[in-house]
């Protein structure tokens, strides 16, 4: 992908574990490397399709002025998320904070934390069979939309489905959804979780009736196996209720262990 890259951009400013490193403050230099589709701003020439890099530069020289950190891991770990919230054309960043006058005993030419973070594209499935289950899932989609740190990409019909598993109860309607996010997986789970409980969502039976289900299908091509949470969700390739909506949305979205796409696993589930 293309890129904007920043070298150097000195701020003095407070950072540090030490009193004395936040009374008097230090030299830091930062160096950014954005990534970006220039290509519109190749063909224009008009700076509006780009990114600013000065106004990249000054927030830089600001955020660092205005905050004050003990580490240098947390300087740019928020450094490095208002740059994705302030400049929606850049996907993601690597992001270098030097401190070349930091308090160690013993000669050195330089310290720095470089991190990179970028948005993350993750396939949720959306479910409910409880109560109004159109208005539960659509203040759920409303809920996320507005989440500073989720853009919704793309969000399938709904369809009516009948209840999986062993116990009696109503019809489902499912849907999937497509967000660019900054949350991590598991951020991402917890941030669901809270969408849930908010949708009144007790948890009883397994797979039992519930106002409101999110559940993480794929994130990235990442694969994910904690106690907590198991990306590729475990029993995708199984459920229709999953893979119509999904595939209607993400149809070439390859599953990073069958290495087949959506389309394909719903075609095979037929
Ligand atoms: P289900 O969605 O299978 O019907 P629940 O919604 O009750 O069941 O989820 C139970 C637990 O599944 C959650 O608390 C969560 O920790 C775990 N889990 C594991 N992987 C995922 C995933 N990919 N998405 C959502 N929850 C997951
Ligand atoms: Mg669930």
């Amino acid at each position: 992908m293309d890129r904007i890259v920043i070298e150097n951009v000195e701020v003095y400013a407070r950072h540090g574990v030490f009193p004395e490193e936040t009374r008097l403050g230090q030299r830091f230099y930062v160096n950014a490397v954005l990534y970006l589709d220039t290509r519109r701003a190749g063909i224009s020439d008009e700076l509006e399709h780009s990114t600013n890099y000065g106004e990249v530069c000054c927030l830089i020289s600001d955020f660092l002025q205005e905050h004050t950190y003990k580490l240098l891991e947390a300087a740019a770990e928020h450094l490095a998320e208002k740059l994705l919230l302030t400049f929606p054309l850049v996907e993601r960043l690597e992001l270098e904070i030097r401190k070349p006058s930091a308090p160690i005993p013993v000669p050195f030419s330089s310290v720095s934390v470089r991190i990179e973070r970028g948005w993350r594209r993750a396939l949720i499935a959306c479910g409910s069979n409880l109560g109004d289950k159109e208005s539960y899932i659509r203040n759920a989609l409303q809920k996320i939309s507005e989440d500073e740190k989720c853009r919704m990409e793309s969000v399938s019909d709904l369809i009516v489905t009948e209840p999986y598993g062993e116990v009696e109860q109503d019809d489902f309607l499912n849907g999937a959804l497509v967000v660019r996010t900054l949350y991590t997986p598991q951020e991402l789970l917890a941030f669901l979780n809270r969408l849930e409980a908010e949708a009144d969502r007790v948890r009883e039976i397994h797979w039992g009736p519930r106002t409101l289900d999110l559940d993480i299908i794929l994130y990235e091509d990442q694969v994910i196996r904690t106690d907590s949470l198991t990306i590729p969700h475990a029993d995708m390739q199984n459920r229709r209720f999953v893979l119509e909506p999904a595939s209607q949305i993400a149809p070439e979205w390859i599953h990073p262990i069958y290495g087949k796409s959506l389309l394909v696993m719903k075609e095979e589930l037929r």
